[in-house]
């Protein structure tokens, strides 16, 4: 295995990373606590070609790798966790989506404008009564005519209320469950489709997230994607580079807590000299970036699998759940390495923590990402070889898990 980013990568995470370093960063903050919507850093992004990255230049994006896509997120988050967010919503399922399935009309219809940051893109499948469970959702599409027309209630939806197209799953045949489900792309402009709630949130409060509901809403036939009851398994499919992207996410806001954590541990005094050179913090300092290194191997790993075209869905539920669980300890270890003023606004510490709480929610719970892993290594088709790589070339690759 190679460890070495190519030219191209480093190219891309360094043009990122002086982005993220110099305008959004010194943003962040401020983006937080007015819980105002990243506008301003998604147009730049947008003008960087981060907006669509990995789509192919034919439909106006970079023609970059996943690991390139999931360099960039790491880059973003450790500035801003609310804008990362957007753009893996965006990137790595909006846009991936309609690339994958879409047919070639509808392609050229939205990629190119998603690519150049006119309509943000949006993923929903979340309902009030389907999350973990999202093969059980409620909501109807029925055909009459040319038009399908859908009935029911969307939750959390992030960039619900910006999206200027919305992927999203209704059930065609609620008789055949997750065989009935079936994927539209919705416009906010279609007559019966209403933002509802806006969500208040711990964290992540520049992020949108919103219920979409939908009351005999028109849907013209052309914006199914792909064929009736082929929905869900185009939500598991995506969900696969989904999660490498907010694993991804949870580096680049580890990686934030590290930095302060350095910092804060050089320069704070007690005792006549900085806590950092008490070995108490050092173990802590250590643990945090031995973990982290973890973390974003396995991230690249998942990614850099994807882009062979070698099955990946194993390793990207090990990725999103193990650097979803690191961010979160890596943020509280923050907060105890910056004492009392980890707790008060004034430092970045306090919002890299609120912002990691969910990464271990959405996109797949921990829980439900240890289902699937074990779901895997305990299937008979997984003995052969402990080595995925070799097990995907042998048996076809990991089986599809049930849950998203
Ligand atoms: C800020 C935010 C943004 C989001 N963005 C989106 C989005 O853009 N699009 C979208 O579709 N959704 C989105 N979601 C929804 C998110 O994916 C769901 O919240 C998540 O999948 C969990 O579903 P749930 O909240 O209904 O919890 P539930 O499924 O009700 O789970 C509750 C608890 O039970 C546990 N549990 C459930 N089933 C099992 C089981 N079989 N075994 C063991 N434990 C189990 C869960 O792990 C969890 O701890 C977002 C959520 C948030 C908070």
């Amino acid at each position: 295995m190679d460890f070495h980013l190519t030219d191209a990568q480093r190219l891309i995470r360094d043009m990122v990373r002086e982005f993220a370093d110099k305008e959004l960063a010194p943003i962040a903050g401020e983006l937080d606590r007015l819980k105002r919507f990243p506008e301003k850093p998604l147009q730049r992004l947008a003008e960087l070609g981060v907006l669509g990255m990995t789509m192919p230049p034919e439909y106006g994006g970079a023609g970059a790798d996943a690991v390139s896509g999931c360099l960039a997120l790491m880059e973003i988050s450790r500035a801003c966790a609310s804008t990362a967010v957007a753009v893996s919503l965006h990137n790595t399922l909006t846009c991936e989506i309609i690339h994958r399935f879409g047919t070639e009309e509808q392609r050229r219809r939205y990629l190119p404008a998603l690519c150049r940051g006119e309509i943000l893109g949006a993923f929903s499948l979340t309902e009030p009564a389907s999350g973990s469970d999202a093969a059980s959702l409620r909501t109807t599409a029925r055909l009459r005519g040319d038009h399908y027309v859908l009935n029911g209630t969307k939750l959390f939806v992030t960039n619900g209320s910006r999206a200027g197209v919305v992927i999203l799953f209704a059930s065609t045949d609620p008789a055949q469950d997750a065989n009935g489900i079936t994927a539209f792309l919705v416009e906010p402009s279609f007559p019966g489709f209403r933002v509802g709630k806006r969500e208040e949130k711990m964290g992540l409060r520049a992020s949108d997230t919103a219920e979409l509901v939908l009351e005999d809403c028109l849907v013209p036939v052309e914006h199914r994607i792909g064929q009736e009851g082929e929905g869900f398994k185009i939500a598991l499919a995506s969900l696969v580079y989904g999660r490498a992207g907010i694993a991804a996410q949870a580096v680049g806001i580890a990686q934030a807590c590290l930095d302060a954590s350095i910092r804060y541990a050089k320069e704070r005094q007690q005792f006549g000299r900085p806590i950092g050179q008490f070995q108490a913090i050092q173990w802590k300092l250590a643990n945090m970036a031995t973990e982290i290194e973890a973390a974003r191997l396995l991230t690249l790993r998942a990614a850099s699998l994807k882009d062979r075209g070698l099955p990946c869905l194993g390793e990207s539920s090990m990725a999103k759940l193990f650097a979803s669980e690191v961010a979160n300890r890596a943020a509280n270890e923050a907060v105890q390495i910056h004492g009392g003023y980890g707790y008060i606004q004034d430092f970045p510490v306090e919002r890299y923590m609120r912002d990691a709480r969910v990464l271990t929610i959405y996109e797949g719970t921990s829980e439900i990402h240890r289902l699937i892993i074990a779901r895997h290594i305990l299937a008979p088709s997984a003995w052969p070889s402990p080595h995925s790589e070799e097990r995907g070339r042998e048996t076809g690759g990991l089986r599809s898990g049930g849950d998203p």
